[in-house]
């Protein structure tokens, strides 16, 4: 296996710092560089980039990224008992690596590099992970202050990202994440990858933004989608009653059939329906 630095092994490092994994905190550690500097690589070109990583924790991707050449990587991490190995980290790569200790959920990730190029890059804690995607992807002005995510997560959160209509997995976050970006599936991680390992597979997903999402109000498209996915087995006019009574004027407004299920509207239609509720202040 080839050394991407001349730091001590990651298992080495846990038992060093006394880092043994905590279920709260979400913790599942990637151990073998070359795997996570793969994750590095597939985020692009990080050569002019500041990288903002959420959770470094002993630090297996944030060596990937520094090795792989970022200008600089701003590491977010909760977990205090960190620290000191993300400091060793830091001096090994000239100060490339800045590491603030906090809450990711609380601290502004646009704050921390005004004007410089921003790639996401992350082994995303799955109890946060997908509050922290929709943040990112929901920003009010757009395009936003990140030009990729590249992001891990359990692969049924994947699916469901990067779901096409008609599909079991599409739901709000698909609407979501397809209204705003370009959203794929990069590669899939056996559990055996991880220490200790999760119950199920993991995948990278990779969204960069779209240039020019539909015009539409982030609160009515929130609200038209929790109603129509909220009762995903009713047709649109029964689920969608919550909103407006009758709600077969804004459906047939938006060009859509009332019968027809939350499933089979695309990103488009529901945009249209958003539109529609707001044309009369809803
Ligand atoms: N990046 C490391 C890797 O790939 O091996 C660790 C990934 S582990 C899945 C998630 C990391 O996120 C842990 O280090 C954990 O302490 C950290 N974490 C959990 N909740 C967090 C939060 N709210 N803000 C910042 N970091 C958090």
């Amino acid at each position: 296996m080839a050394q991407i630095d001349d730091l001590p092994p990651l298992r080495e490092v846990i038992a060093t710092y006394g880092l043994d994994a905590r279920k709260s905190l979400g913790q599942n550690f990637l151990l073998d560089l070359n795997l996570t500097s793969r994750i590095a690589r597939s985020a692009g070109d990080l050569t002019n980039c500041t990288v903002i990583e959420v959770g470094p924790g002993p630090g297996g991707l944030t060596r990937g990224l520094l090795a792989a050449g970022a200008k600089r990587v701003i590491a977010i991490e909760k977990d205090r008992r960190c620290l000191p190995a993300l400091a060793e980290v830091s001096a090994h790569y000239d100060g490339r690596l800045e590491v603030i200790e906090g809450d990711a959920l609380e601290i502004d990730p646009q704050a921390l590099a005004p004007g410089e190029e921003i790639k996401i890059v992350a082994n995303l804690p799955y109890n946060v992970g997908t509050q922290l995607l929709i943040n990112w992807i929901t920003t009010p002005e757009w395009p936003p202050f990140w030009s990729s995510l590249t992001l891990m997560f359990q692969k049924e959160v994947g699916e469901r990202i990067t779901a096409a209509p008609g599909t079991d997995h599409y739901g709000r976050l698909g609407v979501l994440a397809g209204w705003r970006t370009h959203a794929g599936q990069l590669f899939d991680l056996n559990p055996k990858a991880f220490t200790p390992p999760p119950k199920v597979t993991s995948t990278v997903v990779h969204l960069t933004p779209r240039a020019e999402p539909l015009p539409c109000e982030l609160k009515q498209l929130a609200k038209v989608t929790a109603a129509a996915f909220g009762q995903r087995r009713k047709m649109l006019r029964a689920s969608l009653k919550m909103l407006a009574k009758p709600a077969e004027p804004y459906i047939e407004a938006a060009g859509l059939d009332p019968t027809s299920r939350a499933e089979e509207v695309d990103v488009a239609g529901f945009v249209r329906l958003a539109n529609a509720f707001a044309a009369d202040g809803l």
